[in-house]
């Protein structure tokens, strides 16, 4: 057997979602506003990567694939007190294991120190920037709040030549760390704090990974950013929602820098996932204080520590494509990557037979040579179920002493129990049917042994007298079987939104456990790295640090179904089980009257006798990661998950399209019955995507649902026609602005007064007076910069 390698990403891309980014930037191929799309991953080489970078990384490489164009790996390493060689090449090593490949595009922003230097200079000479020599605290003082405007520098004022001759004598190592800054001199009163007159370097005596002892200034992030994106002639320079704000001061020195292209950021929600952490510093903690074992422990969100787990690349790749991109912040269940792994090992490796927890099986009726440990036959077991289209077999060996799993086996069993049990008789797969006779304990009376007889006639696993088993169990024989260590992981955490400091105390202390058991013996010398699936267990990969021949160690990479999801909530299972989803009998008591069945019994009732839409309540969980409850009403009735089906395909981005249907489809019908509504899934999906793209408020998005409810049409043309599109245009805004403060002159005097908490009043009336159609962001910043002017 081979070890299923990371493969190309080609294969995948096909089927790549379209998202609002990908919608823009073929309208700009179409505009002709670029001929070739540049896109970039741009990670600080100040720890490993995680699966939020892997996000980020199909992104932006699966952008500049689709349109023919190119990404950059481009390491920012401005700031060098954390930064290392070692990750640089795990990022290398990491990005091109995910199936990625930047070519002759390998870019360091080191390497632009000198043209940086170059262009703030210029920025001084144009009296655009200047020394600060006040202390951090008064600089940070100075700066001002939300609601009260910043204070200009004593040294704000310095001249050109003064402003060169400190710099340069910065650069030359003069000063100390701390004691002068360059700052870009643009607006102490700026309404977004980040253009009050922001860092652009400062004094760092600090060795740096690639530039030595050469500089002792270094840039800032929002100065040095767009000026790399702009030598490499980056054309999309994508980032995650939180720097949105810092979009106002990249253009700004795109305009006021001499620079060679010019570059535009966009912004889109960075990914987080339930049970675990995607900070990298965070991720440096549990590293440095043994926590864990290394960057690559299988428990961690690395993706050095997924591939460890074994978790394939392909398969981190299709989660990245399952989850989307929007514009929304949200989290995102574990189980949906898990599903991902799943799914993708499903139909790739082999199923063979191990145990993870032996218990000895003797089989007194086999026939037994002198050695005492039975005869061995051979028996052909095929490596892949019929469903997979590989084809394969392998002998396993079979003999008169084998090994079950503990758990296969129960003394005084409930009448459910499908496995071994005193008295019944159950087939093991592939061999034969067997019964219970009798069992050997131990002095504590713990079952160390069970007595078997087989049925001879049985082999292969089918009775000539047709008779049927309750169950079949895996085994392993064994005088052949060869042991091992199973390592078994569970979420690092065991909080669903592990955060603050002491992070410590929300571990999982049942993150890994630690098992001694057996697998069959065709597996023994297989490259290290390999992954399975041991039949009944869960997919496992041989360990590639610790495996070795004689002393194999296999981890878990994923269990065969959700147990985690069901172990943190045991309702969930209760009620997927059929038995108990019948309604409950009425109370005892004088009440006999049959109790009222809520919905939700309701849709279970329904589900029950209709297996597609069973189906289609665990495939919206299992695979689309919808919470139970919308799941539930989504799948009450064929209707509405037609309904739902036909929007989330319009319009992939299912967090969004869920809320949507679930909200606002559901408030325009009875009881979801969208079989009368004039309009379909893809025109909610259509609104979804305005929304997202920021063309609608999130207010005209509900009016267009309420207006296609009673007129039907077409979501476009109901925004045209209307005017709906959301105003982000400066000069209508300020209209709007300037006549709500117009007519509220008694607030704006209270306002002036000392109540900053009136902002909030102004916005509300400025979306009264539009219709709900201002951008907001840009409503706040308009006020702002009137009120406080
Ligand atoms: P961390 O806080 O983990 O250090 P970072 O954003 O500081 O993350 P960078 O090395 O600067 O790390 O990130 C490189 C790129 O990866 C950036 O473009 C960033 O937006 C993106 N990225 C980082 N974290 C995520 C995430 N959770 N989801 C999506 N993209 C992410
Ligand atoms: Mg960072």
């Amino acid at each position: 057997m081979t070890a299923k390698n990371a493969d190309s990403p080609k294969s995948d891309s096909a089927e790549r979602r379209s998202n609002f980014l990908s919608s823009m930037i073929q309208t700009h191929l179409d505009e002709g506003r670029h001929q070739t799309v540049v896109t970039r991953f741009p990670p600080e080489p100040n720890g490993y990567l995680h699966i939020g970078h892997a996000k980020s990384i199909c992104l932006n490489f699966g952008l500049a694939e689709q349109f023919g164009g190119r990404c950059h790996l481009r390491f920012d390493d401005t700031n060098p007190v954390a930064e290392d060689v070692e990750y640089v090449e795990s990022i290398q090593n990491d990005v091109r294991w995910l199936g990625f490949d930047w070519g002759e595009h390998l870019y360091f922003a080191s390497d632009y120190f000198e043209q940086m230097y170059a262009w703030a200079q210029d920025l001084i000479r144009a009296g655009k920037a200047y020394v600060d020599s006040q202390t951090i605290d008064e600089i940070r003082e100075g700066r001002g709040s939300l609601t009260e405007a910043g204070s200009a520098s004593r040294y704000r004022d310095r001249s050109v030549d003064e402003n060169l001759d400190l710099f340069g004598r910065m650069r030359a190592g003069e000063f100390e760390d701390g004691t002068h800054v360059l700052r870009a001199k643009i607006d102490m009163s700026n309404p977004n704090m980040l253009m009050r007159d922001p860092l652009l370097y400062r004094i760092r005596h600090a060795h740096h990974h690639r530039t030595g002892d050469t500089w002792c200034i270094y840039p800032m992030y929002d100065y040095a950013h767009c000026l790399e994106d702009a030598i490499e002639h980056v054309t999309h320079s994508i980032c995650t929602l939180e720097f949105e704000n810092n979009r106002e001061l990249y253009d700004w020195l795109m305009e006021n820098v001499d620079v060679p292209a010019r570059p535009r950021q966009y912004e889109f929600a960075r990914l987080a996932l339930n049970y675990t952490m995607m900070s990298k510093r965070k991720l440096r903690k549990l590293v440095e204080q043994d926590t864990v074992t290394g960057w690559d422990d299988p428990r961690m969100p690395t993706i050095a520590g997924l591939r460890r787990r074994g978790y394939p690349a392909s398969a981190i790749r299709s989660f990245c494509d399952l989850i989307g991109v929007s514009k929304a912040n949200s989290r995102v269940d574990f189980a949906k990557l898990e599903y991902a792994v799943r799914t993708d090992l499903n139909l790739e490796v082999p199923r063979v037979m191990a145990i993870v927890d032996p218990l000895k099986v003797v089989i007194t009726n086999y026939p037994a040579d002198s050695d005492d440990l039975g005869q061995v036959e051979q028996i052909d077991a095929s490596l892949y179920p019929h469903d997979v289209p590989k084809e394969g077999s392998r002998a396993v060996p079979f003999a008169r002493e084998i090994y079950i799993e503990r758990d296969d086996f129960m003394r005084n069993p409930p009448s459910k129990y499908r496995r071994m049990a005193p008295g019944r008789e159950i087939r093991l797969r592939y061999a034969y049917f067997v019964t219970c006779q009798s069992v050997v304990e131990d002095a504590d009376g713990k079952v160390i042994e069970v007595h078997c007889t087989y049925d001879p006639a049985t082999r292969g696993g089918a009775a000539p007298d047709g008779r049927k088993v309750k169950g079949t169990i895996h085994w392993v024989a064994a005088p052949t079987a060869v042991a091992a260590e199973f390592r078994l992981y569970d979420q690092l955490f065991a909080v669903e939104v592990p955060g603050g400091d002491d992070f410590e105390r929300q571990l999982n202390p049942a993150s890994l456990t630690v098992l001694n058991g057996v697998v069959e013996p065709s597996i023994a010398n297989d490259a290290v790295g390999t992954r399975y699936q041991f039949e009944r267990t869960g997919y496992f990969i041989s360990d590639t640090t610790d495996s070795k021949p004689g002393a194999l160690v296999f981890n878990r990479i994923v269990a065969l179904r959700d147990s985690w999801g069901k172990q943190a909530d045991p309702k969930a299972e209760a009620k997927q089980s059929p038995e108990v989803a019948a309604p409950s009998a009425p109370p005892k008591g004088p009440d006999t009257r049959p109790k009222k069945l809520s919905k939700t019994e309701i849709r279970t009732r329904i589900r029950a006798q209709d297996p597609d839409l069973a189906s289609r309540y665990a495939r919206y969980q299992d695979e689309l990661g919808l919470e139970e409850g919308d799941a539930d009403l989504l799948s009450g009735s064929t209707d509405l998950a037609d309904f739902f089906d036909a929007a989330r395909t319009a319009y992939d981005a299912i967090e969004a399209v869920t809320r949507w249907v679930v909200n606002e489809v559901m408030r325009v019908t009875d009881d979801g019955d969208v079989s009368a509504l004039p309009f379909g899934g893809a025109a909610v999906a259509r609104v979804a995507e305005l929304v997202d793209e920021g063309r609608l408020s999130a207010t005209a998005g509900k009016e267009v649902i309420t207006i296609l409810a009673e007129e039907g049409g077409d979501p476009d043309a109901i925004v045209e026609a209307r005017g709906l599109e959301q105003v982000s245009d400066e000069a209508a805004l300020s209209q709007a602005v300037d006549a709500v403060l117009a007519a509220n002159a008694g607030q704006v005097a209270r306002f002036r007064d000392g109540n900053p908490q009136l902002l909030g009043f102004f916005i509300g009336k400025v979306m009264k007076s539009t219709g709900g159609k201002a951008d907001p962001k840009l409503t706040r910043t308009l006020l702002q910069a009137r009120l406080n002017g």
